[in-house]
């Protein structure tokens, strides 16, 4: 896809500010059914493209990502413009700074057409705990996108966009990507720098693209990857070449297949669509076997302690003086911290914060953080024996498909339990991707593949060898 209208721009077939024009009617012919965007920037993307025109018609190189329409989630800070996160607390919050990301997508020429819904702060599976709007699934108005990167998940699969960017944190790239039937592809953590993304679980975040094809999630991520000195927790191992050029293969490569990912509630029809996926791999000439990674079953408790313990902690900076939202006439300030942040937050925010100041109060701290953090390790040790036998693991990315809007909502232990395949990655720190391995009814399934840390190559090419076995 991207490679097909890079060499259009380059051929001259169609003009960037075409192209963007493309895309700019069809999120404005879209938008009221999919309610993808948040904020859409019709005058600074066509300027941005006209940029491009001109340099292709001067006969200079362009790469890649040059004049290609792209859509960013809204926990990312772009210059200038609003980044609510989906929180009423940030509605009128309008970012300082561009992160790196956007920096860096800014030097490659890519022009960004808006800012996509999320679940609030990024807590959530289907975009419902957004404070301003739903978006609806593409492939089912009636069903959720996933979350809590939905708004960039369905821009992609609507054809509103070429690629997104989302963040993911116990699953929020690789659920709704697997819910939308594109693909999701989170980094190993600190290959993509957050800085710029609004915090929520600051060892667990991490960005990535969402993309409609392998190849595609290669590009972005070689363009928005690498060691960044402003995040702390930047890895310095050195990106490989990801571009167009590397030949993918599943030849001899050694696949696991971890039994726990087909127990836990994992719907009878997503089992055997991903089972004849690796079936697929097997044929392709991979060596498949069963493995089995025992703390799995810990991991979303695991999560839901570390999670709301660092969210909390990252959540007491808006205090209804510095970002945005303050509460009106407070009587006091006491009082505009209390009102502010009452008023501000949704009920989902509100729930986290008091677990996490709960788990890491006096008294509970070494019964639930620190008891969450030895279990983290063990989880981390299962993949790491699992990594010693295997190249790549392959799972589901979720227990059933795409839900109806409203059925979880009510119930936040039942959202909980539709991140349980993809949170032991990010408590790992491993790299993933989520891609489209078939359809139950007219929904698709998402195919979670899960690589080594630093390893996103081997990762990549074999999703690229399945994808393209898929396809023909
Ligand atoms: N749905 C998960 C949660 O609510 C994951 C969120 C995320 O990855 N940002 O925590």
């Amino acid at each position: 896809m991207l490679r097909d209208l890079h060499q259009k721009l380059v051929n001259k077939e169609i003009s960037a500010k075409e192209l963007v024009g493309q895309y700019l009617g069809k999120i404005k012919k879209t938008d009221d059914k999919i309610g993808a965007y948040l904020s859409v920037f019709e005058k600074k993307a066509l300027a941005q493209a006209e940029e491009v025109d001109k340099k292709i018609q001067a006969g200079k190189k362009i790469n890649f990502l040059e004049g290609i329409p792209y859509a960013c989630k809204d926990n990312i800070l772009i210059e200038g413009e609003r980044s609510t996160c989906g929180s009423k607390i940030l509605e009128n919050y309008l970012a300082p700074y561009d992160a790196v990301v956007i920096e860096k997508l800014n030097n490659a020429g890519a022009v960004c057409l808006g800012k996509t819904n999320m679940d609030e702060f990024a807590m959530g599976s289907s975009c419902e705990t957004s404070a301003f709007k739903k978006t609806r699934n593409p492939h089912d108005s009636e069903r959720v996108p996933g979350g809590s990167s939905g708004g960039s998940a369905a821009a992609v699969a609507s054809g509103q966009c070429v690629f997104s960017l989302g963040s993911d944190t116990g699953g929020s790239i690789r659920q709704p990507a697997a819910f939308c039937g594109v693909v999701g592809f989170k980094p190993t953590y600190g290959r993509v720098s957050r800085y710029g993304l609004v915090a929520l679980a600051s060892s667990l975040d991490q960005i990535g693209p969402l993309t409609s094809s392998v190849e595609d999630a290669a590009m972005v991520f070689a363009a928005i990857g690498g060691f960044d000195e402003k995040d702390s927790t930047s890895l310095t191992e050195s990106m490989e070449n990801f571009g167009p050029l590397f030949s993918p293969g599943l030849k001899d490569l050694k696949i696991g297949v971890p039994k726990e990912y087909f127990e836990q509630g994992v719907d009878k029809k997503i089992k055997e669509k991903v089972k004849a996926a690796i079936k697929k791999m097997e044929d392709l000439g991979a060596k498949v076997d069963e493995v089995s990674l025992p703390h799995t079953k810990y991991a979303l408790a695991c999560y839901y302690i570390i999670l709301p313990s660092e969210a909390c902690a990252n959540l007491a900076r808006y205090d209804g003086i510095r970002y945005g939202y303050s509460v009106n006439a407070p009587k006091n300030l006491l009082d505009t911290y209390l009102e502010s942040r009452a008023s501000g937050f949704g009920p989902e925010v509100k729930r986290r914060i008091m677990l996490g100041t709960y788990a890491l109060s006096a008294g509970y701290y070494d019964a639930y953080y620190k008891k969450a953090q030895k279990v983290r390790t063990k989880v981390i040790e299962d993949f790491k024996k699992a990594f010693e036998k295997f190249d790549l693991l392959v799972t589901p990315t979720t227990p059933t498909v795409a839900f109806k809007l409203g059925e979880k909502i009510q119930d936040p232990l039942a959202m909980y339990m539709s991140d349980i395949l993809t949170v032991p990655v990010n408590i790992a720190g491993l790299p993933a991707l989520s891609l489209p391995c078939g359809f139950i009814g007219k929904l698709p399934v998402g195919l979670q593949i899960i690589g080594d840390y630093y390893n996103e190559k081997k990762l990549l090419e074999g999703a690229w060898a399945y994808e393209a076995a898929d396809k023909n």
